[in-house]
């Protein structure tokens, strides 16, 4: 067999890994630098060159997604059908341990039909455990146990390891235990556990671990930054014998420390391995220069590095494009004919990608590609009007506008938790049938079947929902929608949940109280009312527009779910202070690092032309704000810059501190013409000029150079 094949089209170094003899290597190197493609060629060389069998192979990988990819491209490298390649294990953590799991379900203490629970799920879980325990949900809530749960799941820690604890501690860890027993008498593993299970069946079990540390002859990881404590210990017990392993990572990338990934992973690896090789790829492949130039310079704003320089003999290229926006919509319009563009030029609509920090952003870029008639996917996270919270919020809407819509009823009778239990329910089920009326009716009657607490919560139910409507008879759509947060709880209830997961929750409702302001309603005679057209538009937009996965459709995912991926054409949006970087990092130096590596990750993304978006006014999560272009845009270099419009906020702030009062917005005083309003600026540094319009009627162009205008 011809191995110079799997050498052609690498670089010295990239050879240099792809064939090393066995035992430890990490590849250390930027973005955009072929980590992923040394890995796919090192597994084609050890099949082709060193006769490695597949099935002897296991390779990790970050998402579905991406171990696809690979599939499809040592198939192609190896020339091998597809039968060849099922016997090699390639997917996600969770995606091999599940597959093992089934395969040892038995040594594993596990049912044959043990359960997968999602996310969700584990919470349902974790609430009922808590009321089997007596546990007030008030003082002990479930999000928060659910985190906790997983929090020692990922640490490896089991509720028998944990001290015994006193006071609340105790309560903590009584859950914990609790939860455990339930999962193993129901015969159900959650995401974490899928993985400490299979840990402790390799570690308990000399046997079956001797048996795969044979097998896997060769481990191999991507994306190595972003592993938690748990997937490395992992890792560590599967090359215990052999020590064979190849990570290929970027320190740069690292964007998961709030899920719980070490980047110490990376740091420790040559001491975990003695003897450890590294290699360093510098030169990128993927960007123009002028994009990799621009991202070179945001990361080297970062102080906590190992330090790695990146250079591309690839022409420049375009500039990197910054357009400053108006508000959300002009963004989304002047993005999504910018993609109308490269279409029309004979380019595939997969090649474009559209990024965010927030998946809340991607409603809007929705709405105007859905009004475009432009086919467009949405990536890692549920489409706006499908996810969870959207649909718990249109319930309640829906039953405000008609109580006998039975779906919306039963999606939110006892959501938040207000004591309906399920004999109820059947109860209210079986009289609506019967009686062929809406569950709402039956709610309403009383025919002493139901206990009294049973029937008197369901009364209350009814009395809310009615509260509701009676208040929103006087009230626009988007104050009914944020009064119906607050009354009905939701918001309360999603505000309870600490993680991220939590935070997004919250930030899609606000969104939706935005979405309610925004919605153009059509005020015809014969129209019908304003929440009725709101609630037929949402169902609409839930069902349509997106396209299969198959199909040649624009991209849209959030930063986080970019990773590793790479596109022609790719917009950045919402590149403003407090969206990105996120509020929430804004106060703590370590976590505004991480967002400047997500911020490298999303620009690194780009082939040919990456365009960076910011909005002077937005109106995101149910307010409107102005808003100062983000501090990673004035980080980068003007020579790799080219502005298509003059920025309507100032950027002198970031330049120039003695201008820092001139913001859009901002009241000023000048000498002459008294007080007014920054209503326009343009340039930046020394040639910054600003439109103010002046109390007497006047509206001048002035340099702020040398312009004197004192704040008012
Ligand atoms: P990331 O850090 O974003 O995951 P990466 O380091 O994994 O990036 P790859 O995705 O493997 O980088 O490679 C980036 C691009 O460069 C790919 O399109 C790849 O095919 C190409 N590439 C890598 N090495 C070479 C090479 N030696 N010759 C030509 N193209 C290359
Ligand atoms: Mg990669």
């Amino acid at each position: 067999m011809d191995v110079t094949r799997i050498f052609e089209r690498l670089n010295e170094a990239q050879r240099r890994a792809v064939g090393a003899p066995p035992g430890a290597l990490l590849v250390l190197a930027g973005a955009g630098s072929g980590k992923t493609r040394v890995l796919t060629h090192r597994i084609a060389w050890l099949v082709e060159a060193q006769n490695v069998l597949p099935p002897r192979i296991l390779a990790v990988t970050f998402t579905n997604k991406a171990s696809r990819e690979m599939r499809g491209r040592i198939g192609k490298l190896l020339q091998a059908s597809d039968d060849g390649m099922r016997n090699l294990w390639i997917g996600t953590f969770h995606g091999l341990c599940h597959r093992l799991l089934r395969m040892h379900f038995e040594e594993a203490g596990l049912p044959k039909n043990f359960e997968i629970l999602d996310s969700d799920d584990q919470f349902r879980l974790v609430r009922r455990v808590l009321r089997e325990q007596q546990l007030d949900e008030a003082y002990w809530p479930p999000k928060q146990m659910q985190w906790m749960i997983n929090q020692h799941k990922e640490e490896a820690r089991r509720a028998r390891d944990l001290p015994a604890g006193e006071g609340q501690q105790q309560i903590l860890h009584r859950v914990y235990r609790a939860y455990e027993e339930t999962c193993q008498r129901l015969g159900m593993v959650d995401f974490a556990e899928l993985l400490l299970r299979v840990f402790e069946l390799f570690r308990n079990n000399q046997l079956l671990r001797e048996q795969y540390q044979r097998r896997f002859e060769h481990v191999l990881v991507d994306e190595f930054q972003d592993t938690n404590t748990l997937q490395y210990r992992w890792l560590r017990l599967l090359c215990d014998a052999h020590k064979n392993i190849f990570a290929v990572g970027d320190d740069d990338q690292s964007i998961y420390g709030w899920r719980g990934a070490r980047i110490e992973n990376l740091l420790g690896f040559e001491r975990d391995f003695p003897g450890a090789e590294v290699i360093r790829l510098e030169q990128n492949y993927r960007s123009s220069g002028n994009i990799l130039n621009a991202a070179n310079a945001v990361i080297g704003h970062n102080a906590g590095r190992l330090g790695k320089t990146l250079w591309t003999d690839a022409p420049a290229g375009t500039k990197v494009r910054l357009y400053a926006a108006d508000n959300e919509f002009d963004e989304a319009r002047f993005v999504v004919s910018g993609i109308a563009e490269w279409v029309q030029n004979g380019n595939r609509r997969d090649s474009a990608a559209l990024l965010y920090r927030s998946n809340a952003q991607s409603r809007v870029f929705e709405e105007q590609l859905l009004s475009e008639g432009m086919p467009y996917r949405v990536y890692g996270g549920l489409r706006f009007f499908e996810r969870a919270e959207i649909k718990d919020a249109l319930a309640y809407l829906r039953l405000i506008s008609n109580r006998d819509s039975d779906g919306a009823f039963e999606r939110v009778v006892n959501h938040p938790a207000r004591g309906i239990g399920a004999k109820t329910l059947e109860t209210v089920r079986r009289r609506a049938r019967d009686q062929q009326i809406s569950m709402w009716k039956a709610a309403g009657e009383s025919d002493g079947e139901l206990s009294a607490r049973a029937a008197g919560a369901l009364q209350k139910f009814r009395q809310l929902i009615d509260e509701m409507a009676a208040a929103a008879a006087g009230m626009d759509l988007a104050d009914t929608t944020e009064e119906m947060l607050a009354r009905s709880g939701l918001l309360a209830h999603f505000k309870k949940d600490r993680g991220e997961r939590g935070e997004t929750r919250v930030e899609n409702l606000e969104e939706l109280v935005s979405a309610a302001r925004n919605f153009a309603a059509d005020d015809d005679e014969d129209a019908p009312d304003e929440l009725s057209q709101f609630l037929a538009n949402a169902a609409l937009e839930a069902g349509e527009g997106q396209a299969e996965e198959w199909e040649d459709c624009v991209q849209l995912m959030s930063l986080h779910s970019a990773k590793g991926l790479e596109f022609d054409l790719v917009f950045l949006c919402g590149m403003e202070e407090g969206l990105f970087p996120h509020q929430r990092a804004l106060a703590e130096g370590n976590q505004l690092e991480e967002e400047r590596r997500l911020c490298y990750v999303g620009m690194t993304r780009a082939m040919k032309r990456l365009t960076l978006c910011h909005a002077a006014v937005r109106r995101l999560h149910g307010h409107e704000r102005y808003a100062r272009p983000s501090r990673f845009l004035s980080e980068i270099p003007d020579e790799h810059i080219e502005e298509l419009r003059p920025s309507r906020i100032s950027r002198i702030a970031q330049t120039n501190n003695a201008a820092s009062h001139l913001e859009l917005g901002r009241r000023v005083l000048h000498k002459k013409f008294g007080e007014g309003v920054v209503v326009d600026f343009e340039g930046r540094g020394e040639h910054a000029r600003v439109r103010v319009d002046f109390a007497g009627g006047e509206s001048k162009w002035l340099v702020c150079a040398y312009a004197e205008l004192a704040p008012a």
